[in-house]
């Protein structure tokens, strides 16, 4: 039931419970005195690391990273056992954090928030879920994620496959066989390269149909190195998180000030080889300075790769099929492997490059691409999300004037930081789109975000103002600067999902914030410093 006057039910509806929804309704609840209800699609917390339970996935931040800062005493205990930390462990940290801070008491599971409604008339948020709560409360905060609503794209005949199917973001709890099965992969982005390997392994025959060759770089996959841990992690926490938050990825490393094309060949092999041994997201945050931004310093690493490819893959067809030269190293998503390319070696993998024959239709016992029909069990789609806008899109979210944000969006996103849309008050997105978010690593930007919020909200109840909305001029000056800073970079040289290119008929705009973490942190910082500046607080 909702109420029945402008006393809100509750003081903030938060949706989802992964890290954003968590760490939003700890901060609130705990910090600030709020009232908070969360409610969540699926059956437990966890969010993208509950959905995503595909074989081999994995985070590509390192584990002692990939956590929250907000307590020392849960950095201090928790021991991580992987270098780079595995589904099941992501998930249960997450279920750890529910429990120590007692947060399942506030959240509503199995349940989906359907439609958001901002009542104009009362000043609150009429929220409505498909287990028919209707409730209203002051602000509305988001935190869905960024890639959560799953692209299965329609491929003719999907409905009469006899085999079995599955979607990388969709997968299931029970334990998934692929032995004595022929497999197909559709799609070899971060779940693809990912699950690949793992598939391999398992299944008699696996073939992968890849539409874009992929640069992927190897993981060096360990468990986690306990005295680096207790030595050097643990006692600087707060000095390594400081410097993640101020860098550009949200990684505590320093990035090459060099240009690539400023050192000689011997150095740049060098300093190459260096990042491939070591593996990891570092080949990328530590490597040259120019690497996102100078296509010539960028062809130097690209052929980098390309030459390892070369090296690893052995017959000189699938080579030449993985061999990935026409979008800039970068500029779709980076990839960390763990023995990706070496994987075509195995007897039982093909490669199909459906760029130069498309699938035309799945069959009841396979798929059909333009030269050859493949008889499968099974497929696996690991082709990715509608990113960044797909889940606010699904849920009906209507502002002033009964503006819906499909409308308010039809052309891309528009926000002021990524916190907030014009004409629809007291809504917070954590990580939304303009934001560096999917640029880096996560929990530092969410971090990050429910700190703003927060502070924030507390200035709103410490001066009685009932609604806090993004001015549209400022609105469209942070569009333009979003776009302005992506310009130059190689992101724009790619159909990335970054730029919305994997869904059709998606607007085609960089959605994410290139500027950087520290650089974004800053602007938000100096606008709450000016009184949040940009913000009509009614
Ligand atoms: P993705 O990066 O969007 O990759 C999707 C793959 O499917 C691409 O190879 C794409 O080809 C292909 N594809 C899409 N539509 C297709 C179609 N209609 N026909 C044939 N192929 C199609 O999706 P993802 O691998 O799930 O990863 C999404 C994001 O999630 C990542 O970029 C990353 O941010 C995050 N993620 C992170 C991790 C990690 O931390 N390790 C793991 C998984 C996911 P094109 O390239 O040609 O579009």
């Amino acid at each position: 039931m909702a109420s029945s006057d402008n006393h809100p039910d509750f003081d903030a509806v938060v949706v989802g419970a992964g890290f954003a929804g968590l760490g939003m309704l700890r901060r609130l609840r705990e910090e600030h005195g709020m009232s908070v209800q969360v409610y969540e699609t699926g059956a437990g917390v966890g969010g993208t690391w509950y959905w995503n339970r595909y074989p081999g996935a994995r985070c590509d931040s390192e584990s002692y990273i990939y956590c929250f800062s907000f307590s020392q005493e849960l950095l201090q205990d928790w021991n991580w056992s992987g270098k780079y930390p595995e589904q099941p462990e992501i998930l249960s940290y997450l279920n750890h954090v529910a429990d120590r801070f007692d947060l399942r008491r506030n959240i509503q599971f199995n349940t989906r928030v359907t439609s958001a409604r901002f009542r104009e008339d009362i000043n609150l948020w009429e929220v409505q879920t498909d287990q028919n709560n209707r409730v209203t409360s002051q602000f509305l905060i988001t935190g869905i994620g960024c890639i959560s609503s799953g692209n299965v794209p329609s491929i003719k005949g999907l409905d009469s496959f006899e085999g079995e199917w599955y979607h990388t973001g969709r997968w299931p709890h029970e334990k998934v066989e692929f032995s004595g099965k022929r497999v197909a992969v559709i799609g070899t982005g971060s779940s693809g390269i990912q699950s690949i390997p793992v598939i391999a392994r398992q299944a008699e025959h696996l073939t992968v149909f890849q539409r874009t060759p992929q640069y992927t770089i190897p993981a060096r996959h360990d468990t986690v190195d306990r005295k680096f841990l207790e030595d050097v992690v643990k006692p600087n926490y707060d000095e390594i998180f400081e410097q993640a938050r101020w860098s550009t990825g949200g990684f505590p490393v320093n990035r090459d000030e060099r240009s690539a094309l400023q050192v000689t060949a011997a150095e740049r092999l060098e300093a190459y080889e260096a990042g491939w041994a070591e593996g990891g997201i570092r080949f990328l945050s530590t490597s040259f300075k120019d690497i996102g931004t100078d296509r010539r310093a960028n062809d130097t690493m690209a052929e980098f790769i390309r030459k390892k490819i070369r090296e690893i893959v052995a017959d000189p067809e699938t080579t030449e099929k993985l061999m990935p030269t026409d979008h800039p190293f970068g500029s779709k998503r980076p990839l960390i492997d763990t023995d990706y390319f070496a994987t075509y070696n195995q007897e039982n993998v093909e490669l199909v490059d459906i760029r130069h024959s498309p699938i035309q239709e799945i069959t009841p016992d396979g798929i059909r691409t333009e030269d050859q029909q493949f008889q499968f069990d099974m497929i696996v789609f690991a082709t990715g999300f509608d990113a960044m806008t797909g889940t606010y899109l699904r849920m009906d979210i209507r502002g002033r004037n009964d503006l819906s944000l499909q409308d308010k969006w039809s052309e891309g996103p528009k926000t002021y930081l990524g916190l907030q849309t014009a004409e629809f008050p007291n809504l917070f997105m954590i990580t939304g789109p303009g934001s560096p978010s999917v640029l880096s690593n996560m929990p530092v930007s969410i971090e990050q975000h429910i700190d703003w919020i927060a502070g924030l909200l507390q200035y709103v109840r410490e001066h009685d103002i009932k609604s806090v909305e993004a001015h549209v001029d400022a609105e469209a000056a942070w569009v333009s600067h979003v776009n302005e800073v992506a310009e130059p970079t190689m992101y724009m040289l790619a159909d990335s999902w970054y730029l919305g290119a994997n869904i059709p008929g998606k607007p085609r705009v960089f959605m994410p914030y290139v500027g950087g973490v520290g650089t974004y942190r800053e602007k938000c910082n100096e606008i709450a410093d000016n009184g949040y500046e940009g913000f009509i607080l009614a």
